[in-house]
């Protein structure tokens, strides 16, 4: 029997006509140092129109052409969010913080036609712009000279302003009907082995993803929240809170091109935030920073940290010392991204909260999960078999962009192999051990990296740890922990060795140390284990 229901399309432009009607005089407030600049929902609806029509008429954008990103977490940023997958276009977020090169590569397999540019970024931009082969459009946003682009390619490239283009459009669109299995939106992974890869969300998967992230197991997102969305809209879509900001009615805080802890510091204490997303190390940065330069950021109910493991050392010292929530989440590019979120279950306190809390968390209806072996064969969700993780959902890719055929080093039988190592439980809670590819294999023995790590980051001497497998001609490999000390602070590695052993295997312990002023990280905020592991093949970490 068919169903009665209607079979209304679930479409980006859907997302943005309820958020800017409904949600009208929710707000996204973009800091600026100065003072923040401030738009609705109902203004945000509106300027989306405009850019719609100015990539149209103006610039001849159609069908499924690609509209790409060069840009911080901004109102403007927001505002293409929206407006290019309405129109049926496809956006694409291109990471600036990665090489000139790595981000030629990737305009140009994605062929984006048209490029918004900060124009604080300009400098960056004109590096990469003679390399793109298929850009004949830049759209430079703020007030900026556009003379380097401009030579960048001796004229080959049309140049606007913002501003000039968007004048005089109308502040409607007539948005299109779109096929919700087709591309809204483009992100590549950062490629941390290989070329990068390109994953192509849905109208569809956008829309199920944002839901999620809406639901109590998810973020909770409501229209009294206030969301600093400090991860970057270049790195899997903000975790997708721009989207899920539209659906509940949440306003938006953008920190801009600002994330240092200062900075961060003052957005939270001016514009009172109940919630805020990003990666460890900006949540330990800011830690140190309020240790120091005593802030209110009393409003925070809760701050999201995933894209790496959240040391347990850093979840307590926020409870502790400012009555903030860290809630760890999970997840990858390939899933949209988010994967699990780790909310206690009904009933346990206490210790037993915490320990759930220090999983990466637990698995929604959208997502499902097994653990694997080696060769691929299926093992028991029973919280103690350890081994790959892979998932598969309505929000996780099948294969990437280009790819006819699903790469089987990525896939496996319609699922994601997602490179990560550890349990899941038998209710569908998943702890991580490590990647795969860090995992140290120590005389037929695995060692976890990010157990060492999160263990050694509770040491109160201890800034940052990352620790890594190195070759050792007895036992194949062993750690080298690298270690920041706090300012101020002094250990040696006796000392750090013997604070280990009372939570570690004997056996595990690291043998190799190495202190150093910071640990190199990958373009969206990861310990670059590759990094470390050639530096210390140079000897440079000796
Ligand atoms: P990249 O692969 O370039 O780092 P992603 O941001 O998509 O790009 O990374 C996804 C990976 O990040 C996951 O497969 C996992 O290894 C890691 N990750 C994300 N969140 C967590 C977490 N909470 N704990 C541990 N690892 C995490």
């Amino acid at each position: 029997m068919r169903s009665t229901m209607m079979d209304a399309p679930l479409q980006v432009s859907r997302i943005l006509e309820h958020g800017s009607t409904v949600h009208g005089s929710a707000e996204v407030v973009t800091w600026t140092g100065g003072e923040p600049r401030r738009m609705t929902y109902a203004q945000v609806g509106r300027e989306a129109a405009r850019l719609a029509h100015a990539l149209r008429d103006g610039l001849g954008v159609t069908g499924d052409q690609r509209v790409a990103t060069f840009m911080w977490n901004n109102n403007e940023h927001l505002v293409a969010y929206f407006a290019v997958p309405a129109m049926g276009a496809v956006l694409h977020t291109l990471n600036l913080r990665l090489f000139p090169d790595q981000v030629a590569y990737i305009a140009n397999h994605a062929e984006d036609r048209v490029v918004l540019v900060d124009s604080t970024l300009v400098p960056l931009f004109a590096a990469v712009l003679p390399k793109l082969t298929t850009v004949e459009h830049v759209v430079l946003v703020g007030d900026g000279d556009p003379a380097p682009l401009r030579d960048a390619t001796a004229g080959r490239v049309a140049v606007h302003h913002w501003d000039e283009l968007l004048r005089d459009r109308p502040e409607s669109y007539d948005w299109p009907e779109v096929d919700e299995r087709d591309a809204a939106a483009l992100c590549y992974t950062s490629g941390t082995t290989g070329h990068p890869k390109g994953v192509a969300y849905s109208h569809r998967s956008i829309y199920l993803h944002s839901l999620q992230i809406c639901t109590a197991e998810g973020f909770g997102l409501g229209p009294t929240d206030r969301e600093l969305a400090i991860v970057p809209m270049f790195h899997a879509m903000s975790w997708g809170l721009p989207y899920a900001s539209f659906l509940s009615g949440a306003s938006l805080i953008m920190p801009d091109r600002f994330l240092q802890a200062a900075p961060v510091a003052a957005m939270i204490a001016a514009l009172r935030p109940t919630l805020a997303g990003a990666v460890p190390a900006i949540w330990n940065d800011l830690l140190g920073y309020l240790d120091a330069n005593p802030t209110d950021v009393s409003s925070l109910r809760e701050a999201i940290v995933g894209g790496s493991t959240c040391p347990p050392a850093l979840m307590h010292a926020f409870a502790e010392r400012h009555g903030i929530d860290v809630i760890h989440a999970w997840g990858m590019t390939e899933m949209s991204p988010l994967g699990s979120v780790a909310r206690p279950p009904a009933g346990a306190t206490g210790e037993a909260a915490w320990a759930y809390r220090y999983t990466q968390g637990r698995i929604p209806a959208g997502v499902t999960a097994r653990i694997v072996g080696p060769d691929g064969t299926p093992m028991p969700a029973d919280g103690r078999s350890v081994g790959e993780l892979e998932v598969r959902g309505p929000w996780v890719t099948a294969r990437y962009v280009g790819d006819d055929t699903p790469d089987p080093e990525k896939f496996r039988d319609g699922w994601l192999r997602t490179g990560d190592v550890g349990t899941l439980s038998p209710d569908g809670f998943i702890t991580l051990t490590d990647r795969a590819k860090d995992v140290i294999k120590s005389g037929g023995e695995w060692i976890s990296s990010v157990e060492l790590e999160n263990a050694l980051m509770a040491h109160p001497a201890v800034l940052e740890a990352c620790v890594v497998g190195v070759p050792d001609d007895r036992w194949d490999e062993r750690p080298l922990a690298t270690v920041v000390l706090r300012e101020g602070a002094t250990a040696t590695a006796e000392e750090l060795r013997d604070f280990l052993a009372g939570s570690v295997a004997r056996w595990q312990l690291p043998e190799r140390w190495a202190f150093v002023d910071a640990v190199p990280r990958t373009s969206v905020g990861k310990f670059d284990k590759k990094v470390v592991r050639a530096r210390y093949a140079e000897g440079a970490l000796a």
